[in-house]
């Protein structure tokens, strides 16, 4: 083992037993996260006509009518995740788990945190504060009744939680929820809030938000959390942004994708805009054998165990959106 290795261990099982609540970034200036500690791996589990890229091609009326590929891709995952020894956070849309039941049982199974996408994948900044009320605890509902144990985290459909609905989180940790992974602090033309924090952070008291995982670089905030990017990037380069992430932000990282990035085979949406099909449809044969890599080269848990279950190591926790070295 390292001496970054044994100190970075050593620093952890000091620390975690008795740690308090809050881990003030100044207090470790000098860490290097060591590669063996886990990142968290989340799913977003929702069908490739829900996407919001498809938002303005594919009326939510015709959902029903449309032939479902969700469970036999997520089914795929669970595959790929138990050959690569990973666990993993399932946000899972309640459209889908209402007519996948026996599919949110099974993620449970497999040793996988199931929790909550929203019920009908809309915008949380695009709802009321009473209409985001009624949709995440829909979800959560349905969830715990399906997957048999609590649903304790959130994320919004396309991180659409930012300044502009910061109440979101009050109303999450209300509705019984304790963590939410809904901002993203990068710049994006769909959602990103590049001045929140880029470590995990407490917006409200009662509710931790797990920003996804940006690096800054060259002055510009770097996504380094998956989705598309790992389909657009060569895989060393999506590998790199990760580890020097978990350097620079002394945080383990947050990766995601969904189902339908693994399905070749989906049926196309040809009349959709040129850039969504270019974003949706770039290298989904390529996703898989990449995923295969990635669990490979990485350890993975679930949220709730790395963030909420005392496996929390020394990683920094801010206490607001705006106390953050940003530098
Ligand atoms: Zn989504």
């Amino acid at each position: 083992m390292s001496a970054t290795a044994k100190a970075v261990r050593k620093g952890a099982s000091e620390l975690s037993p008795a740690a308090p609540d809050l881990w003030p970034v100044a207090e470790f200036p000098a860490l290097r996260i060591d590669c063996r500690l886990p990142n968290a791996m989340t799913i977003d589990v929702e069908d490739y006509f829900q996407v919001e890229a498809f938002a303005s091609t594919i009326e939510r009326s015709d959902w029903e009518s449309l032939p479902r590929r969700v469970e036999r891709n997520t089914d795929r995952l669970l595959q790929i995740l138990s050959d690569g020894g990973a666990e993993a956070t399932f946000f899972i849309l309640g459209w889908v788990a209402e007519r996948h039941p026996n599919l949110v049982r099974r993620v449970v199974a497999a040793g996988h945190e199931v929790a909550s996408h929203g019920f009908g994948h809309i915008r949380a900044d695009s709802q009321s504060p009473e209409e985001f009320r009624q949709d995440i605890r829909r979800s959560k509902r349905m969830l715990e009744d399906f997957a048999g144990v609590p649903v304790r985290g959130y994320r919004a459909p396309t991180f659409s939680v930012g300044l502009g609905n910061k109440w979101a989180h009050a109303v999450l940790a209300e509705e019984g929820y304790c963590y939410s992974s809904s901002v993203y602090p990068v710049k994006h033309d769909l959602y990103g809030t590049p001045t929140a924090p880029r470590v995990p952070f407490l917006p409200v008291p009662g509710i931790l938000e797990i920003p996804l995982t940006a690096v800054r670089m060259l002055g510009i905030d770097i996504p380094a959390s998956g989705g598309g990017y790992f389909r657009l990037l060569p895989y060393r380069l999506s590998e790199g942004l990760l580890k020097r992430a978990r350097r620079v932000n002394h945080s383990p990282a947050i990766f995601y994708l969904h189902p339908w990035e693994i399905d070749p085979e989906q049926p196309r949406q040809r009349s959709a805009p040129w850039k969504s099909r270019f974003r949706h449809y770039l290298n989904l044969n390529r996703t898989e054998p990449r995923l295969r890599r990635l669990l490979r080269n990485f350890a993975w848990k679930r949220m709730d165990r790395l963030f909420l279950d005392g496996e929390r190591g020394p990683f920094p926790v801010v206490t607001s959106w705006t106390e953050c070295s940003q530098a």
